[in-house]
Parts: structure tokens; C-alpha cells; sequence
């Protein structure tokens, strides 16, 4: 079969296969086939997208197969591959488009890809059940009831659902801050998934998608909020980007928990009551800093902070290597996503600081368990105390409000 990508053909021909995207992505690094990397990748569908003369010569068959789809959702979309390339490629929006391609021809993504459509259309979650919260229903009625909240609001919390079923401290976290702020806020009576790994996985299309933005969208609008607060980078491209890229867009802002919590420290709607006397390292999140821009706002809520020593990795901001769990890694191949985040936790300990701290559930959750995986080996090869901490921002403010 012939691709036949629109807006990707130029970016193909303009690839001059330089191989500065292949060592910085975290997916080749470990990997080490040249068929992982970026370029690797290219080249790849450069072939389906064209047949050179030696193809035709020695009949070589180039076709769409489980190989090749294979290396095209081995990726973390971490987009470092966008940020290093001189002729303005971006590779991993190439990757979104064939994948979008591939649902368009019916080509179905891997498997466990393929059953989180179903199991979010049935579940209105990626997770099936026995989490910390339960179901959605469960804990919708645990936000009503718990925190008595208004059906309207000015600004909605988007929970998001890794807060909601593996991390519900990081819920209750944002919504003390909030509570604390005296702003005029709520929460959807019935969030539903926001769609961000249907997204990322070329599902974007899919009825699941649009019903999953249909509904969150009247939800937000029936509380009468100009505004929706989100503490997941994920959830906060799905309605910034994807929302308006595959379904409508929405029409209030879309702001980061982040950006929240600067405007309440400069309006001083919340201040810290306890000091944090550690040395911290930042790490920012691929979703919000290198896919969003967003750099600063967590900086400064940490430098405003009494007693925190804050300490740089040496690849930060747009340089910031990936955790490993984007993209959907994470469930297709998790040995691979803990070993980049393995690799990712022996750059914090370098800098020698006592706790880790991020912008974003998903990262929380990969390099807590990163964390975990390294002291059971370190106890295994007779103990030690790795000596580092790791902490959303959102629960580190939570603790000292
Ligand atoms: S950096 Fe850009 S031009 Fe070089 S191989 Fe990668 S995508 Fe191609
Ligand atoms: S987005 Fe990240 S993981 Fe994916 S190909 Fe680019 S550098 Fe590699």
C-alpha cells in the first residue's frame, strides 16, 4: 500500500537524514535499531511514500507492517526530536499524522492501543477498576459529597484521570488550594476522560474521541465556568489542541494548574505557612514544557517557596530529557518507558538533590514507580538509601498552604 499523507511530503524530502534527532531520543537510546530513532522513522515512510529506482530494480517490497507499526508508536511523544532538527521538521507531528492516517485506513493501532478505545467508551477512564477512588461514578459522588461543591463556578477543575484513580492525593491537594483561595470554583458533576491518549494515538476520530469532547465541553459550559484549571498536561493540550484539532474549540480558557497557582501567589490568595527546607530538582514535563511552552510558572511557585534550595538538572526546559510515559508507552511497552525513566532518575541523583518534583500526574506516577524499582534493585544488591523524594507541585503547595 501507498501512503499518501497530506502536509507531510515536504517534511519527508526535507529530511537530510543528519541524525541529530536520533541521540536525544529516549525511545533510540534504548532501543538502538537506527529503525527507532526519528530518522529511522523518515526514512521509513519515506519509502511508502515513494519508491526509489533501486526498489523497483531489485523489486523490493515496502509495505505497511507490524514492523513498521510497531516503531511508530514506540515513541514517547516527547518532541525533543522537533526541538534539535535545523530544518524545522517535527517529527513526532509527522508521527500523529500517519497514525491518523492509518485510523482513517483502517489500519488499527497495537492492540492494548487499540482496547483503551473500548475500555474508555465503556468506563469513561483508561483504567477498569480497583483503583484508589473507584469508578467514575464513585468518584463523582466522592467530589459532590465530600467537598459540597456548587453546580456553577466561574473557574472548573478539571481532575483528570490518573489524579482521580492512581494519585487521588494530588486531587485532594488542588482542591485544598483551591478551597483555600476563596475563588469562585467547581468541578464537573460527571467528568469524563478528556481523550488524551486517543489523541496521541492516531484515535482522535474515533466516535469515543468526539463523544468524550462533546461531553466534557457542555459539561464545563453547563457550570457557567470562563475558565477550566487542569493539573495534567495531557488533559490541558486535549482542550487547547486536540479538542480544537479533531472536535471544536472550546470556548473558554484553558489554563495549567500552574499559571493558576502564580496568579493566586501574586494576588496573594494563598500564602505558605510552612517552610520546605530541601533541595529540589526540576523536571519539566514534555506536555507542558516542550509541547507548551510552559516553563516558568512552576520555577516561580518554587522560588517563592520559604527554604527551598533549587537546583537545575543539566538538561532542562526545552532541553529536558523525557520521563518515558508519554504517548501511551508506558502500556505498550513498559519495560521500555521504566527503563527511560530509570535513566531519568540516575540524572536527579546527579545533581544531588533530595527531592524530585513536576508539573504533571503522569510523570509523578512513572518516576514515582522509577523510584521504587531502583531501591528494590539497590536492596536487592544489599540496601543503600537512594535518598531522593518525588512530589507534584501541586502536593508540595497542597502541604504548605
Ligand atoms: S534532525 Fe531533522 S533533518 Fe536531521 S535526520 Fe532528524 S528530522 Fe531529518
Ligand atoms: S517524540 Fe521523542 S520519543 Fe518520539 S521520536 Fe521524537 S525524540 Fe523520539
Amino acid at each position: 500500500m501507498k501512503i499518501k499523507i497530506g502536509g507531510i511530503e515536504n517534511d519527508l524530502y526535507a529530511c537530510l537524514q543528519c541524525g541529530y534527532c536520533t541521540s536525544i531520543c529516549p525511545v533510540y537510546n534504548e532501543v538502538g535499531w537506527e529503525s527507532a530513532s526519528p530518522r529511522g522513522k523518515i526514512f521509513y515512510i519515506k519509502q511508502l511514500t515513494q519508491k526509489s529506482i533501486w526498489d523497483r530494480i531489485l523489486r523490493r517490497k515496502i509495505d505497511i507492517n507490524d514492523a513498521l507499526i510497531k516503531r511508530i508508536y514506540q515513541c514517547t511523544n516527547c518532541g525533543a526530536c522537533e526541538e534539535v532538527c535545523h530544518v524545522n521538521n517535527k517529527p513526532y507531528e509527522i508521527w500523529g499524522l500517519v497514525k491518523d492516517w492509518f485510523y482513517a485506513n483502517n489500519i488499527d493501532p497495537p492492540e492494548i492501543l487499540k482496547k483503551m478505545q473500548s475500555t474508555i467508551e465503556t468506563n469513561h477512564s483508561p483504567y477498569v477498576s480497583g483503583f484508589e477512588s473507584g469508578s467514575v461514578a464513585d468518584r463523582n459522588e466522592l467530589l459532590i459529597k465530600k467537598y459540597k461543591l456548587p453546580e456553577k463556578g466561574e473557574v472548573v477543575f478539571f481532575v483528570g484521570c490518573v489524579s482521580s484513580y492512581l494519585l487521588i492525593k494530588m486531587m485532594n491537594s488542588a482542591l485544598k488550594i483551591l478551597r483555600k483561595s476563596g475563588i469562585n470554583y467547581t468541578v464537573l458533576k460527571d467528568e469524563w476522560c478528556c481523550g488524551n491518549i486517543l489523541g496521541a494515538t492516531g484515535q482522535g476520530k474515533s466516535p469515543t474521541f468526539q463523544k468524550s469532547a462533546q461531553h466534557n465541553m457542555a459539561a464545563v459550559k453547563a457550570t457557567g465556568a470562563n475558565t477550566l484549571v487542569t493539573s495534567c498536561p495531557g488533559c490541558y493540550r486535549t482542550f487547547s489542541e486536540m479538542y480544537p484539532k479533531y472536535a471544536s474549540k472550546p470556548d473558554f480558557e484553558v489554563m495549567h494548574f500552574t499559571e493558576l497557582l502564580v496568579d493566586l501567589i501574586d494576588n496573594e490568595k494563598i500564602s505558605f505557612k510552612k517552610s520546605f527546607d530541601k533541595k529540589i530538582a526540576y523536571h519539566d514535563p514534555c506536555e507542558l514544557g516542550r509541547l507548551s511552552g510552559i516553563y516558568e510558572p512552576p520555577r516561580k511557585i518554587l522560588e517563592n517557596i520559604p527554604g527551598i534550595k533549587l537546583t537545575e538538572l543539566i538538561d532542562n526546559k526545552k532541553d529536558c530529557n523525557c520521563c518515558g510515559n508519554g504517548g501511551g508507552l508506558s502500556s505498550l511497552e513498559p519495560d521500555l518507558a521504566m527503563n527511560i525513566s530509570l535513566k531519568k532518575i540516575d540524572e536527579v541523583l546527579e545533581t544531588k538533590a533530595d527531592t524530585l518534583v513536576s508539573s504533571c500526574p503522569n510523570c509523578r506516577h512513572g518516576l514515582s514507580n522509577a523510584i521504587l524499582e531502583k531501591k528494590k534493585r539497590m536492596s536487592t544488591n544489599g540496601g543503600g538509601d537512594l535518598g531522593l523524594d518525588m512530589m507534584d507541585i501541586t502536593e508540595l503547595v497542597g502541604k504548605l498552604v
